[in-house]
């Protein structure tokens, strides 16, 4: 395959490029081959067949394009400031030109009294409108050559522009590339789907998305170029769950028994809800297949999740298999552990706990009562992904906010069995659906959508920093009438050196104003040595504590039912998914609950739309969908270790919903009829998919 092996040819090796500029094109944007550049799309398109008369000229327009004669330059400033200005000028009016650095080369290469083409975005300083670094180009050198009227702007970084790498230098090496590949580019989808599906071909396709004629065939170009990268991404992912049901036979729990039916008929608190009967069916008939389960549950904070992953794991028992379940924190894997322990009281299960913080006495002893099969469920954190902790015979995982944990987490305990184990993954996040069929593609899903009964909608309302007195009153009378309170601090950076300069504010203007020994205060961060998080949870969770005063390590999981209100600070700074998960740790218990969302006065827009989605919605999934919307996908938590490419080239998961779900169909269709794609019309794919996804095909065969 030529063309292929031109495709991969090193960036060095490209006119215009020598070692210097691919180290940058290495470095900066991560260009190493040909390939790579020709993927590197536009950010936008800028149309130019418009020019702007100066006089109409203004701040707020966006770039503009103008034609004129520079009259002279000036230098203007000192020190930093300093600057080169031109005057430039066409027959309505003047602007100024100015630029901070490569003042000899302008000066050199664009001479006052020639008419040039001037390109940028305009601004204004001292009441006189100017363009700062503008692009110019001698206007004999672009005529005739402006046969395309939308011009492809590609995104450079500082280091690049200050190498002279600007957007059109790498519109320019894309044409010299384009230009030194003398056969076409070939296909990477069979003919039959192009033809099906009207797309027009990869080789016209990467030309016409760099440079396009018209708009319509840039719709069509990037249309190919999406379709065929999420039909890939879909097409990969369900490869593996049709390989997996082929493949590996899953144990089957055929026996609902003793253990399912002593808790069910003697321990259950509480009926269950519809949605949680529901989602039983379905794990159970997964459970029963003869095939591996590989399930995502869904369900909103305090849906109650705990429960269903519970009788899951009573059935592993049994039908005499071990049972895990991993959660992403300490907190929350110690209160799994409590919680279930109190749940199976007096039933003759073994459960133990496995966290980072476990000593080396009960560790051994997890080991050996894991293979001699005497521990029937093993609750713990990433610990449990450790080599040493090996099951005698593991039938159930499940893995609690998944979000947190990457697919590489869930390959490694599969790897802890020669069978791999049955999987159930469970998210408090709602995920939209193009999201999840991307991220968790592989999966089944279920949908607990039902909050147990008896439940008082929580109440939210926005406060800015000048109302703090009356949210303090109203927090005296809370706890006048015995509930407790949270306060959470958003954390500045995620680093190591935290900046708990906000969290150390609160405690200081808390503690003045709920003062001891009336009040008592309790503090938890992700820094403190866990022993001493854990005893400042428990003065809390045993209602000794007033107010907690946490940040966001709360967020997942933690269930305090006394606590009725959750004072947000700053929460401007949080995004939704994680309002939204901070707001269900109140509204646990049978009293009116509130979350109170302190800001600043002044707002972004998104940060007002954020408050407004949370005072309007209690629900999951609009949350989620409105988040999608506002940051898109790429920031979305989880997101990065999910082990989706998610430098996706020209798809955005957040506006091509339609797309995915489209290509989803196509490629289910295509596997039904050829499971492991060994028809030759298909050949092309495998080669695709071989290329694209090569590093992830170590997980994938665990399988
Ligand atoms: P999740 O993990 O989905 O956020 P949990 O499993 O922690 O939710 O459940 C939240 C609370 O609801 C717990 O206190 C739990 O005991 C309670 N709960 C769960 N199922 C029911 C039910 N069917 N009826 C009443 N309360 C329930
Ligand atoms: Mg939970």
């Amino acid at each position: 395959m030529i063309i292929q092996e031109f495709l991969e040819t090193n960036i060095t090796f490209l006119t215009g490029v020598g070692p210097k500029r691919a180290e940058l094109l290495n470095k900066e944007i991560n260009v190493f081959t040909y390939r790579d550049l020709l993927y590197y799309f536009p950010y936008r398109y800028i149309d130019r067949t418009r020019f702007y008369k100066i006089s109409e000229l203004d701040p707020d327009l966006p770039y503009v394009q103008i034609r004129g004669i520079i009259k002279g330059y000036s230098t203007e400033g000192v020190g930093p400031g300093k600057r080169l200005t031109a005057e430039f000028r066409d027959e309505t009016g003047t602007i100024k030109l100015v630029w901070f650095k490569g003042s000899k080369w302008i000066t050199a290469n664009y001479q006052p009294g020639l008419e040039f083409i001037v390109f940028g975005k305009p601004g204004v300083f001292n009441g006189i409108v100017n363009i700062i670094h503008p692009e110019i180009e001698p206007v004999n050198q672009t005529e005739g050559k402006l046969n395309s009227a939308l011009q492809a702007q590609y995104s450079t970084t500082e280091k690049l522009k200050n190498q002279f790498i600007t957007s059109k230098v790498i519109g320019k090496l894309i044409s010299n590339l384009l230009k030194q590949s003398q056969t076409r580019i070939s296909e990477t989808l069979p003919l039959y789907l192009t033809t099906r599906y009207n797309l027009m071909d990869l080789h016209d396709s990467l030309h016409k998305v760099h440079f396009p004629s018209n708009s319509d065939e840039l719709e069509k170009a990037r249309y190919r170029l999406k379709f065929e990268e999420l039909f890939y991404i879909q097409l990969n992912l369900l490869r593996f769950k049709t390989n997996r049901t082929l493949k590996s036979k899953g144990f089957v729990f055929s026996n609902v028994g003793q253990n399912f039916n002593d808790f069910y008929y003697k321990n259950l608190p509480f009926p269950l809800t519809g949605a949680q009967k529901r989602v039983m069916k379905e794990i159970r008939k997964d459970l029963g297949s003869g095939k591996q389960m590989n399930r995502l549950l869904q369900g909103d904070v305090g849906s109650g999740k705990t429960l269903v992953a519970l009788m899951c794991m009573l059935i592993a028992a049994d039908n005499d298999y071990q049972a895990c379940i991993m959660a992403p924190t300490e907190i929350l894997a110690t209160q799994h552990y409590n919680t279930i322990s109190k749940l199976l009281h007096g039933m003759n299960l073994n459960i133990r706990l496995l966290t980072g913080s476990s000593k080396k006495k009960s560790r051994s002893s997890i080991s050996e009562s894991l293979l001699d099969k005497s521990l029937h469920i093993l609750i713990g954190t990433h610990a449990l992904l450790e080599d040493n902790v090996q099951f005698a015979n593991l039938g159930l995982v499940i893995i609690d906010e998944q979000h947190r944990f990457g697919v590489e987490h869930r390959a490694r305990l599969w790897q802890k069995n020669l069978h791999p184990p049955h999987i159930l993954v469970m998210t408090a996040t709602p995920i939209p659906r193009t999201l999840a069929m991307t991220l968790y593609g592989d999966l089944d899903v279920s949908v607990i959508d039902e909050l147990p009964p008896g439940r008082i909608p929580v109440k939210t309302m926005h406060f800015n920093d000048l109302e703090r007195n009356k949210v303090f009153g109203f927090i005296r009378q809370q706890i006048a009438e015995n509930r407790q309170i949270y306060f959470v601090y958003p954390l500045i950076k995620e680093s190591e050196t935290m900046d708990y300069k906000d969290l150390e504010e609160g405690w200081d203007i808390i503690s003045r104003v709920f003062p001891p020994p009336k009040y008592c205060i309790s503090i938890v961060h992700g820094k403190m040595p866990p022993a001493t998080k854990e005893a400042s949870m428990k003065l809390f969770k045993d209602g000794h504590a007033h107010i907690l005063i946490a940040t966001t390590v709360i967020e997942v999981g933690v269930d305090v039912p006394n606590a009725t209100v959750m004072v947000i600070e700053s929460a401007e700074k949080f995004g939704l998914s994680q309002l939204h998960q901070l707001r269900g740790r109140v509204g646990r218990g049978a009293s009116q609950s509130y979350c109170i969302l302190m800001s600043s006065d002044k707002l972004s827009k998104d940060a007002s739309k954020r408050i407004e989605v949370m005072i309007r919605t209690s629900d999951g999934f609009e949350i989620a969908e409105t988040d999608l919307q506002l940051r898109g996908p790429g920031d979305i938590e989880g997101t990065q270790q999910s082990g989706i490419p998610f430098d996706l080239k020209i798809s955005n998961l957040a506006r091509d919903g339609q797309i995915i779900e489209y290509v989803r169909h196509i490629a289910e269709d295509i596997l039904a009829n050829d499971p492991v794609l060994e028809n030759d019309q298909n050949q092309i794919m495998r080669f695709e998919l071989r290329r694209l996804f090569s590093v992830r095909q170590v997980w994938s065969n665990i399988s």
